[in-house]
């Protein structure tokens, strides 16, 4: 055990070519990825947006760091997620990493969803690409007010038969990356009314079909994610049979086929970006002198050091439980609801902390620490809200002790 749990480069029992991936991962991000993030304040779009997502890639495609997670047959090295999960972690020390090594949200889901549940063709024309790093994708499934938020059921958006395909209308909010997407996963109600649970399909479209339209970027605090979180409109949208991904009326299934894996792939990289963020505050802190001593000496700022550095290696541990439980096949709901709550509110506290402990420093741009607070903020909002988490995590528990007593 070393004496700090902030960098786990290789410390979790990974194959010694995990470990190696990490390590240079590692390296990629601070030599290429972190300059270009210091300079522009984390902000992508004044960075370069997809001119730099290809720079970057280009470079971890040079180091052989592209698309780890990805299937053997289209260039990846088919990681588990447990493997996964250091090397996220690395790529995630910088708000860029992630992109830069093609596993930012929301293509790593979409590549996962798409190795699991596409055909062959639709991994040829979608997954082939996206994975070499010729295109992004968005994943359509939140909806403006009434419309599916927290709750999917509310589901408004529609496929209707038509010869030969499906004719999709409805509208869909806050899609990230879908400006400047080359193809969208929509999810559309195929069967059922509004409010019922079930009968929705995913399908695929490539942008710029008729009947598609990118409208609105909503504003939001975060800026490390290219194309934006947008509004996107289906007015008369008609694709074929052959755009079904999976089975009609399965849609909701396969979204849990993408959003654990998710889930758990954004708590790898924010951890890496909480690392980081603690780090430049202990440095801080371990130089900066006030009432005697350094502020790292005074009780108070040991109690912000310690507890985040046990926030770290808790947010690490239940990771690593959800990773195993998904490795095994299973659907892992409990844990990755656990890992995702837990990980995404103590992420917010350790950067919360490492801002305080860096006085007016940490609230200005001259440290990473202010950028990392507006990028890991949302993260309590989307993949399901940490309400929606807890709610469901008791109706596990209840449902249990339940079967228990009645047997
Ligand atoms: C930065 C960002 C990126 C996103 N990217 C995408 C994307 O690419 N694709 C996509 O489809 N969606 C995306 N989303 C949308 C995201 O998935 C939704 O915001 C999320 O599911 C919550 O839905 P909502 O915003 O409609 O909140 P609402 O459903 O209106 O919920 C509001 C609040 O109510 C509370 N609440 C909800 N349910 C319960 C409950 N059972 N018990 C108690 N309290 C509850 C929670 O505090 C919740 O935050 C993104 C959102 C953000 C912020």
């Amino acid at each position: 055990m070393t004496d700090t749990m902030a960098d786990p480069a290789g410390t979790v029992g990974s194959a010694p070519d995990v470990a190696e991936l990490v390590t240079r991962t590692s390296q990629f991000v601070r030599d290429e990825v972190l300059p270009v993030e210091d300079t522009f304040d984390g902000d992508v779009t004044a960075a370069g947006g997809d001119h730099l997502r290809r720079q970057l890639q280009e470079g971890a495609r040079t180091r052989g760091l592209l698309a780890p997670h990805a299937p053997v047959e289209y260039g990846g090295r088919g990681l588990s997620m447990t493997e996964r999960a250091r090397v996220f972690e690395a790529a995630g020390y910088s708000v860029f990493g992630g992109l830069a090594i093609n596993a930012a949200a929301p293509d790593e889901g979409n590549m996962h969803l798409l190795a699991h549940v596409a055909t062959p063709a639709q991994r040829e024309q979608y997954l082939a690409p996206l994975v070499r790093g010729e295109m992004r994708s968005a994943f359509a499934m939140t909806e403006p007010a009434p419309g599916a938020g927290s709750d999917p059921a509310a589901l408004k958006t529609s496929a209707t038969r038509v010869a030969g395909g499906w004719r999709i209308d409805g509208r869909k909010t806050f899609i990230t990356g879908a400006d400047g997407a080359g193809f969208f996963i929509i999810m559309a109600r195929t069967r059922g009314e509004v409010g019922e649970r079930g009968g929705g399909t995913m399908l695929l479209a490539p942008a710029g079909a008729p009947g598609l339209q990118v409208g609105r970027h909503v504003p939001t605090m975060d800026r490390s994610m290219v194309g934006g979180h947008c509004e996107v409109i289906f007015d008369g949208l008609v694709v074929p049979d052959e755009a079904v991904l999976g089975e009609v009326d399965q849609g909701f299934s396969y979204a849990q086929v993408r959003l654990g894996p998710a889930r758990m792939t954004h708590v790898m990289r924010w951890l890496g970006a909480a690392v980081r963020a603690h780090e430049v505050a202990v440095e801080y802190a371990a130089t900066r002198q006030g009432f005697g001593s350094a502020i790292a000496d005074l009780g108070m700022g040991q109690q912000m050091i310690a507890d985040n550095e046990i926030d770290l290696a808790a947010t690490r541990a239940l990771l690593d439980v959800a990773c195993v439980a998904l490795d095994t096949g299973s659907s892992a709901s409990q844990e990755t609801s656990i890992a995702k709550t837990f990980g995404g509110e103590a992420i917010g506290r350790v950067v919360d902390r490492a801002m305080q402990l860096c006085g007016g420093m940490g609230v200005s741009a001259d440290l990473p620490v202010a950028r990392i607070a507006r990028e890991v903020r949302p993260f309590r909002v989307y993949d399901g809200p940490s309400e929606v988490h807890r709610f469901a995590i008791a109706k596990r528990a209840v449902k249990a002790a339940r079967l228990r007593t009645s047997s």
